[in-house]
C-alpha cells in the first residue's frame, strides 16, 4: 500500500509546485465583463409589435411560466361594403424567470419572431417574485439582443429574402391590367356578303399596335358552332340550307 501512496503523493506535490509558478486565471467579474458568445442564453426579449397572442409559446412551454392575456378588437373595413375584421390585442405578456429552465422552446415555436435570446444575465433579484418580467421589461431587453449571425458563404438564400424580392401585389395587378389593355380586342368574323369594316377597332392609346394576324377571322369550323339567326333576305343559298337544319321554318307536326 505504501508503494502506491508514495508515488501518488510525489506526483501531487509536483503538480502543486508547477501551479505555483503559473499566473492565476481569475475572471475579474464584475469589474471585467465576461466575453460571452452572441448566442448565449441569458434572458428572453420580446418584440411586442410582432406578437399576435397566438399562445403557441405559452402552450409549448414545459414549465408553464409564460402568461398571456389578450382581447379581440374590431377593425373597420378598408373598402366600402367590406366586412369588419377582428384582431387580437396583447394585454399582458410575462415570463417567470424563477421557473424558466432556458430551454428556448418558446423562441423556436414563435411563428412571428417575437421572442429572442439576449446574452444579458445580470438580473438577479433579492426577492424571487421580482423575477416575473412583464412585457415592458421583456421589451427593454431587445436593446441587448445582438444582430443575427451572418450566413455561411454559399448557403441557400433564406425564404424571407426570396419572398421580399417578389414584386408587390399591387404592382402585379397593375402589370396585369396593362397586359389586358395591350391585348387586342376580339373581332367578330365578317359575315358573308356584308362589307368588311374599313378600319380595325381602336386599341387603348399608349400601347403597341396589335399584330395583324390576331385580327384575322377565325377558321370557318369555329364559326359553324355558333348558329346565327338572320333575316331570310340576308342569307345565301348555301347558308339557307344550313340554317334550315338548325331553325326549321315550318312546324314538323303540321301536315303539309
Ligand atoms: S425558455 Fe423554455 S422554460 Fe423558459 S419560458 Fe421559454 S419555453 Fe418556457
Ligand atoms: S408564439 Fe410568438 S406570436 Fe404567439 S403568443 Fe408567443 S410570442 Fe406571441
Amino acid at each position: 500500500m505504501a508503494d502506491g501512496i508514495l508515488p501518488g503523493l510525489v506526483k501531487g506535490m509536483a503538480t502543486t509546485a508547477r501551479s505555483l509558478t503559473r499566473r492565476a486565471h481569475t475572471a475579474e467579474y464584475p469589474d471585467v465583463s465576461p466575453a460571452l458568445p452572441s448566442r448565449s442564453r441569458g434572458v428572453i426579449a420580446l418584440t411586442e409589435e410582432n406578437c399576435t397572442s397566438c399562445m403557441l409559446c405559452a402552450r409549448e412551454c414545459p414549465d408553464w411560466c409564460i402568461y398571456i392575456d389578450s382581447h379581440k378588437e374590431e377593425v373597420p373595413p378598408t373598402t366600402p361594403g367590406g366586412r369588419a375584421r377582428q384582431r387580437n390585442v396583447l394585454d399582458r405578456f410575462a415570463i417567470d424567470f424563477s421557473l424558466c429552465m432556458y430551454c428556448g422552446i418558446c423562441i423556436e415555436v414563435c411563428p412571428f419572431d417575437a421572442l429572442h435570446w439576449s446574452p444579458e444575465f445580470e438580473y438577479a433579484e433579492l426577492d424571487i417574485r421580482d423575477l416575473l418580467h412583464e412585457k415592458d421589461r421583456l421589451g427593454a431587453w431587445m436593446a441587448t439582443v445582438p444582430p443575427p449571425v451572418a450566413l455561411d458563404p454559399g448557403s441557400a438564400e433564406p425564404a424571407e429574402v426570396a419572398a421580399a424580392a417578389k414584386p408587390a401585389r399591387a404592382a402585379g395587378a397593375a402589370a396585369g391590367a396593362g397586359a389586358a389593355a395591350a391585348r387586342p380586342a376580339r373581332v367578330r368574323p365578317a359575315r358573308a356578303g356584308t362589307p368588311a369594316p374599313a378600319t380595325a377597332p381602336e386599341v387603348s392609346t399608349g400601347t403597341p399596335e396589335p399584330p395583324t394576324e390576331t385580327l384575322a377571322a377565325p377558321p370557318v369550323a369555329e364559326t359553324k358552332r355558333l348558329p346565327v339567326v338572320r333575316e331570310p333576305s340576308e342569307q345565301t343559298s348555301e347558308q339557307t340550307s344550313e340554317q334550315t337544319q338548325v331553325l326549321p321554318t315550318t312546324d314538323p307536326r303540321e301536315p303539309e
